[in-house]
C-alpha cells in the first residue's frame, strides 16, 4: 500500500517524459499546449538525443517547413519552442524504476535517485540508452577522451593531427572526408572491403585515395605503442594477409555505431516486440499499461517510420491521450494556436488582431 502523503525530496508532476531527444523536446510544446507542466529526463549530459549524440552537423532536410538545418539546431530550437512552458530537466541521470501506485500514479526513480511521483509517463527513449561500440583492443581505453574518441564534437581538435578513422558505415566516411585537407593525413581503417557507408561516399573516398590525399587499409586494430611520454603513438593493424604493420597517428576515431541498450525500460511490465515497445492503437500511443505513452523510435506499430516528423504527431496525439489522466473532469478541445486567446496566454504572446 503506498503512502498517500508525498515523502519528502520526492517529486509531485502531473506528466514525466523520459528522453530528451527531439520527440520528448516536442511532448514537452504538446503537453504545454494543454497546461501539463513536464519534467524531462536524460541519461546524457546534454539534450537533443540523436540528433545531437549522432549528427549534430548534419543538415537534415525533412522537418515540414524548415528545408534545411542541423541535429543541432533543430534543438536549440525545439529548446527555444518550449521554453513558455518551463520544463524541468534532470540529465545525466537514466531511468531506471518505474512501477505503479496503489492509487493509480507511477512511482519512477533515476539511478541518481531522483524520485517521481507522476500521473502520466511519455517514453521518448528513442532507442535505448545507447553506447558506442568500444575498439576491443587491450587497454587502449585509457587513451579515450584524449586520444581515443567515439565522436565528434569539437572538430577543431582534429585539425593538422594524423588521423587514423576505424569503421565502414555513413559517421566513419563522412568525418574521414570531411578532415581531408584539414588534418595532416587521414587513414581510413576498415575491416573488409565492402562498406555501410553511401556508396557516394565510397567512390569519393576512393577517389581521394588514388589522388594520395587519404589512405585506406583493409584490416583491424590488434594492438598499440604508446611513445615515452605516454601518448598513443601507433596503432598495430593485423591485415587479412595476417600481417601487422604499425601506422602512426595522433589521434583515434572510432565509428562502429551503437549498441542500443534498452535497459530498465524492459522491466517495466510494457509490451515489447523487436527491442521496440509496442503501442495499443495509432489514437493516443498508449502501451499497454494505462497511463504510459510511447511516442518516437523507441515505439512500433504497423507502418511506423522512424522519422522526427512521425514522433512530432505521435506527441501531439499522446498529449491529448493522456490529458483525462491529469483532468478527468475537462473536456478538451483542439484550438489553433493562431486564433486561440487561450492559447496565445499558455505561449505568452499578444493575440494578434484580425480584420
Ligand atoms: C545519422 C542519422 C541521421 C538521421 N537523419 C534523419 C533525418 O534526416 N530525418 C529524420 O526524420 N530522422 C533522421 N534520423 C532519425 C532521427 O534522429 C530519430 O528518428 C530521432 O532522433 C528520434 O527521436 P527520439 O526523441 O524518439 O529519440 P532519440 O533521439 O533517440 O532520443 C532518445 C533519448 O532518450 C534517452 N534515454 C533512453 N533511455 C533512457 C532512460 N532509461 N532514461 C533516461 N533517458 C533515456 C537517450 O539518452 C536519448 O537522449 C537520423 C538518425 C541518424 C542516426
Amino acid at each position: 500500500m503506498n503512502s498517500t502523503v508525498t515523502p519528502p525530496g520526492v517529486i509531485e508532476a502531473d506528466a514525466v517524459i523520459i528522453g530528451a531527444g527531439p520527440v520528448g523536446l516536442f511532448q514537452v510544446f504538446e503537453l504545454g499546449l494543454l497546461e501539463i507542466k513536464a519534467h524531462v529526463i536524460d541519461s546524457l549530459g546534454a539534450v537533443g538525443g540523436q540528433c545531437v549524440e549522432l549528427y549534430p552537423d548534419k543538415p537534415i532536410y525533412d522537418i515540414p517547413a524548415v528545408p534545411s538545418c542541423t541535429g543541432q539546431e533543430l534543438t536549440d530550437n525545439l529548446l527555444k519552442q518550449i521554453e513558455p512552458f518551463e520544463p524541468t530537466f534532470h540529465l545525466g541521470q537514466e531511468v531506471t524504476k518505474v512501477a505503479r501506485r496503489d492509487d493509480g500514479r507511477f512511482d519512477v526513480e533515476t539511478s541518481t535517485g531522483t524520485q517521481f511521483i507522476t500521473k502520466t509517463i511519455f517514453i521518448a527513449a528513442g532507442v535505448g540508452s545507447f553506447q558506442a561500440r568500444t575498439l576491443k583492443v587491450d587497454g587502449i581505453e585509457v587513451f579515450e577522451g584524449s586520444q581515443l574518441h567515439y565522436k565528434v564534437k569539437d572538430p577543431a581538435i582534429f585539425e593538422g593531427k594524423n588521423l587514423v578513422i576505424c569503421g565502414g558505415g555513413d559517421s566513419a566516411l563522412d568525418w574521414a572526408l570531411n578532415f581531408v585537407g584539414k588534418a595532416e593525413s587521414v587513414v581510413l581503417l576498415h575491416r573488409r572491403e565492402d562498406f555501410r557507408a553511401a556508396p557516394a561516399s565510397v567512390a569519393k573516398m576512393k577517389a581521394l585515395c588514388d589522388e594520395y590525399e587519404m589512405q585506406l587499409i583493409i584490416g583491424q586494430a590488434t594492438g598499440y605503442e604508446a611513445g615515452d611520454d605516454g601518448k598513443l603513438s601507433q596503432l598495430k593493424v593485423t591485415g587479412a594477409d595476417g600481417v601487422t604493420r604499425r601506422v602512426p597517428l595522433d589521434m583515434l576515431l572510432v565509428f562502429f555505431g551503437l549498441s542500443p541498450k534498452l535497459g530498465p525500460i524492459a522491466e517495466w511490465g510494457l509490451d515489447i516486440e523487436r527491442r521496440q515497445l509496442k503501442v495499443q492503437n495509432t489514437e493516443k500511443f498508449e502501451t499497454n499499461v494505462p497511463g504510459i505513452f510511447a511516442v518516437g523510435d523507441i515505439n512500433t506499430y504497423p507502418g511506423k517510420k522512424k522519422l522526427i516528423l512521425s514522433g512530432f504527431h505521435e506527441a501531439a496525439l499522446a498529449a491529448f491521450g493522456a490529458a483525462p489522466y491529469i483532468f478527468p473532469d475537462k473536456k478538451i478541445h483542439m484550438q489553433y494556436t493562431t486564433t486561440s486567446p487561450k492559447l496565445h496566454k499558455v505561449l505568452g504572446v499578444e493575440t494578434p488582431v484580425f480584420d
